[in-house]
This record gives C-alpha cells, sequence and structure tokens, in this order.
C-alpha cells in the first residue's frame, strides 16, 4: 500500500498496531456450563463450540453446544423461581438490580478483557459497553419503582375497576455478537425489574462476559431468575422461541434470525420483541457544519469498527457540498487508528468478529469495486493474523446502489447527494430498515420538521448514536419491533390486567 496524495493533505496508508503479547485472559475466563438455577451444569451431550478472538484468530475458549434439552431443563427452574420473583415488590427488585450493578462495577476490569479478547474491542469501546451496562442496571432499578397504570374507577354502576401491573412470566431472550453484555444487559435489567425470570442464548460466537456475569452474580441474586444456555440459535434459539412455558421471547439479531423466532413463536402465540438491524442514513444539507457532520460520522460510523446497528454508514448529502463534506470526511476517516485490544489506549479500530464475516464484507467491497464506484478511502482487508478491514468511504453512490441499501456491518461508510429536501427524505426512507437516521443542519425549521418525516425509531439531529437509558431504543419496518431502555422497554416486558369488583347490593 502506499500513500494516497489528495489536493490538501496525503493520506497515510493504514496499518493494524499489534500488541506486544497475547491477552492474558485464562485468570479471569468463567466455567464452560450451562448456569441453570443458580449453578453452571455441564451440557447433556458434552459437544462444545469454540470461541475465537477475532484480533489473533486463536481459540481461546470452548462452551457447551446446547440442545432442546438443556433449554427445557432452564426453563423448568426459571418457571418455579418466577413465582417468587414475581411476587417480590418493587424495592425489593431494585435492591437486587443495583447489587448487579455493583457487581458488575467491582468486576469491570475482568469484564474489559473478556469483551476484547472475544470480539477484538478497542479498550475504549469495551469501558463503554461495561459503564453503559452498569448504568442499564442502575436506570432499571429506579425506573422499575416508578411503574404505574392507569386509575382505577368505577366504569360500570356498582362496579369499581383496578388496573394490575403483572410479569408475564419466563421469557426467553437470544442476543447478538456486537456488544455481548451491553445488548444483553439491556434485556436483563427490564426483564427481571418486571418481575420476570430468564432463560438468555448468548451468541455462540461470544458467550463469555454473559458466562461471566452469572459467574459473579451467582449466589448473591436468587437461583433461577437468570438462567443462561450457550449454543447455536437453530437449536437453543429455536427451543426458546417454540417452549410452552416461555411467554415472550426477545431477540436482538438480524432480519433473518427474528424472522425465525417471530415464525416460530406465532405456533404457540407467544409475546415477540425484536431489535433487528439497521441501515442509517445520515442526511447532510447545505447549511450544516459539514466539518461538525464529517466528525460525527468518524465517529458513529466506525465505532465498534461499524459493526452497529445504528452506525452512520449511509450519507446522503446536498450536492451542493458534496465535495467539501467528501473532502472533511476522508481527512477525518484517514486518522483513524487501527489494532488490537491491547496495542494502545489510543486504538479505534478492531477487526470483524469472524472469518465469515469478514469473508461477506470483502464481499461488500469488491462488490461495489466492480461495480465501478468510486472507493475514496480504504477498500481492502489488511494484513492478518486478524480480521480487519480498511476503514472505507465509497463516495459519489448512485441512488438505489446495492451497498447504499443492504447492511454491510464493518467499517464502510456510503456518500451519495440529493437535489431538494424533498428527495433527500424519500430516499432517506427507501430503505427496508427503519432503525435509525440523523439529520445535519443549523435551520430550526428543517431540525423540526425533518425528523417527523423520517420513518426511524430515533433520529439525531446534529449527532448521531448518542443514547441515554431514559429514551427508547428500538426500530420501525424491517428494523423489528418493541423497545430497550427506558420506561418504555418495562411495559413491553409487563402486562395490564383489570380486576372489576362489583360490589352491589
Ligand atoms: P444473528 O441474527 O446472526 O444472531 C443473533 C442471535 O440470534 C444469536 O444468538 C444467534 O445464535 C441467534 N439465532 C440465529 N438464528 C436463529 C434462529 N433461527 N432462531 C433463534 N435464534 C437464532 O445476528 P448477529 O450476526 O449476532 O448480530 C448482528 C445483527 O444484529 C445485525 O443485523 C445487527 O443490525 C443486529 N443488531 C441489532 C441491534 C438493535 O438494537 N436493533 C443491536 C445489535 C445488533
Amino acid at each position: 500500500m502506499t500513500a494516497t496524495q489528495t489536493e490538501q493533505f496525503t493520506v497515510q496508508p493504514f496499518t493494524v498496531r499489534r500488541s506486544s503479547g497475547s491477552p492474558d485472559i485464562a485468570g479471569v475466563l468463567p466455567p464452560a456450563g450451562h448456569f441453570i438455577n443458580g449453578s453452571f451444569v455441564p451440557g447433556s451431550t458434552g459437544l462444545l463450540i469454540d470461541v475465537v478472538d477475532p484480533t489473533t484468530e486463536a481459540v481461546i475458549a470452548s462452551v457447551q453446544a446446547g440442545t432442546a434439552d438443556d433449554v427445557d431443563v432452564a426453563v423448568a427452574a426459571a418457571v418455579v423461581a418466577q413465582k417468587t420473583w414475581g411476587a417480590t415488590t418493587p424495592k425489593e427488585r431494585a435492591d437486587v438490580l443495583n447489587l448487579i450493578a455493583n457487581i458488575i462495577e467491582e468486576n469491570r476490569e475482568a469484564f474489559q478483557v473478556i469483551e476484547s479478547a472475544n470480539t477484538g474491542k478497542p479498550q475504549a469501546v469495551s469501558e463503554d459497553d461495561v459503564s453503559s451496562t452498569i448504568d442499564t442496571f442502575r436506570f432499571m432499578a429506579g425506573a422499575s419503582r416508578t411503574l404505574t397504570s392507569m386509575a382505577g374507577g368505577d366504569y360500570a354502576t356498582d362496579h369499581t375497576s383496578v388496573i394490575l401491573r403483572e410479569p408475564v412470566g419466563v421469557v426467553g431472550v437470544i442476543t447478538p455478537w456486537n456488544y455481548p453484555l451491553l445488548m444483553a444487559a439491556w434485556k436483563i435489567a427490564p426483564i427481571l425489574a418486571a418481575g420476570n425470570s430468564i432463560v438468555i442464548k448468548p451468541s455462540e460466537q461470544t458467550p463469555l462476559s454473559t458466562l461471566k456475569l452469572v459467574e459473579v452474580l451467582a449466589g448473591r441474586i436468587p437461583d433461577g431468575i437468570l438462567n443462561v444456555v450457550t449454543g447455536r440459535g437453530r437449536t437453543v434459539g429455536q427451543r426458546l422461541s417454540e417452549h410452552p412455558d416461555i411467554a415472550l421471547v426477545a431477540l436482538t439479531g438480524s432480519v433473518v434470525s427474528g424472522q425465525a423466532v417471530a415464525e416460530t413463536a406465532a405456533k404457540s402465540v407467544k409475546r415477540v420483541h425484536l431489535e433487528l438491524g439497521g441501515k442509517a442514513p445520515v442526511v447532510v444539507f447545505p447549511d450544516a457544519d459539514l466539518r461538525a457532520a464529517a466528525a460525527g460520522v468518524r465517529n458513529a460510523g466506525f465505532w465498534n469498527a461499524g459493526q452497529d446497528c445504528g452506525a452512520a454508514c449511509r450519507v446522503l448529502v446536498h450536492e451542493s457540498v458534496a465535495e467539501e463534506f467528501t473532502e472533511h470526511l476522508i481527512r477525518e476517516v484517514s486518522t483513524l487508528a487501527i489494532g488490537a485490544p491491547d496495542a494502545g489506549d489510543d486504538v479505534e479500530i478492531g477487526p470483524m468478529i469472524s472469518l465469515p464475516h469478514y469473508e461477506r464484507v470483502k464481499e461488500s467491497l469488491a462488490e461495489a469495486r466492480a461495480a465501478g464506484l468510486n472507493i475514496a478511502l480504504g477498500g481492502s482487508a489488511l494484513e492478518g493474523p486478524g480480521y480487519f478491514i480498511e476503514p472505507t468511504v465509497i463516495s459519489n453512490v448512485p441512488a438505489g446502489a446495492h451497498i447504499a441499501t443492504h447492511e454491510i456491518f464493518g467499517p464502510v461508510v456510503t456518500v451519495e447527494t440529493f437535489s431538494s429536501t424533498e428527495e433527500a427524505v424519500t430516499r432517506a426512507n427507501e430503505s427496508p430498515y427503519g432503525l435509525s437516521a440523523s439529520v445535519w443542519t443549523r435551520d430550526s425549521s428543517l431540525s423540526l420538521r425533518i425528523p417527523k418525516q423520517l420513518d426511524f425509531g430515533t433520529v439525531w439531529v446534529n449527532a448521531h448514536l448518542v443514547l441515554a437509558c431514559e429514551v427508547p431504543w428500538g426500530g420501525f419496518k424491517g428494523s423489528g419491533y418493541g423497545r430497550d431502555l427506558s420506561l418504555y422497554a418495562l411495559d413491553d416486558y409487563s402486562r395490564t390486567k383489570h380486576v372489576m369488583i362489583n360490589h352491589g347490593a
């Protein structure tokens, strides 16, 4: 690779910073069994799944390849535990959630090491994930004590109505590999807060932080309220979706997995909560602060190496400022530091999660090249070991190009142009996904009007990928339904019951 000369600055070739030694995770690895009713237990078959460090390509652990029988044992424990847990007061549950937050805080270092080793995340991303995980438990502890429902009253003569809010029962949870601990927390915290018990299946690629969580919680929270069965989607995930004693199944993952879960769950008329893929448009109007927009895309398009369902990956910029914006963007992205998690605090981009995913991202880049698109920066894989891809900017992308509509889930940002506000809105909405979008403008009228016209569950103005526990996260259209975070998640994981008392003579 050679340096690329643009009109005003020189782009240095991307290289991967390596650490001096391999990360020492042996001392912090959790046990490899399933976690059922407060203890680690072996799987029913003894078959194992290898867990790979995507930075080194080395196998760092093996976990149980769970079966439907393993799920059944875990669900039976969860059914029993839920009866007691569901009868506790909000204060008692809040105390347990605060305790969970404190225990994670006490073990912060171990969680960060495990998460970075299993996903290749830079330290800064793992630190942020663990901090957000702690905050999620603390928020849900407080929020659970504020839950109310419609006031009771007399709506029929001589009859008084009371509205009760109840847990749904046992909830099956299926999580993805991109934020293994944080996505687990987004489910576990509100589900427990609402009085349910859980059987969770982490991604078969990244089970270690979820197993670590239950290892450090064992004996300190009631047995059976939080059970883990490791394994694959088509076995463990499938059984969670069909099990008659599971009242609701919540999945964060791809559209295809969401469809499979919803289809299976329909047979037992199970409630379903789906957080699926995204392809977030970033709409840059001509009056925007272009430097700020480019810096925003540098952060939000490449955070977690772009393996983020809300990643700022599809820029739509007004044609009058496209050239200037793209120049700022290339300058910004060209400074990203790539490397192993322990190669320095300033590393910003790690590898793709796995060999198959790395191959998929490379295929998307090859397809863009074959279609004659302008790869303005990056565009290639980096030398191994590890599944590293160069931060990539593809500019002058024509309307409707495949690269700008399908989820790549890697460090790749595309830039398209528009010529009118109406076209910007239409094109942004021309997506099978509806998770998140951003609008960049200094015009106060546009900043109110455009978000209302965009079909996405979150719309930022002059920001992207800023999250807070108080506000809901979730999508429209192909991005699924149900809300994570906020009081809306507590709503999703509880049910209302109407009790009507006849007190007439
Ligand atoms: P994935 O769908 O491959 O896997 C997610 C989970 O579903 C895994 O635990 C997997 O084992 C399980 N699974 C797969 N097939 C299943 C089936 N048939 N039945 C039951 N479970 C099954 O997704 P991934 O590759 O781990 O994660 C990336 C995807 O997740 C991306 O599409 C991304 O956009 C999405 N995601 C969405 C959000 C959000 O909040 N909307 C957050 C993170 C990731």
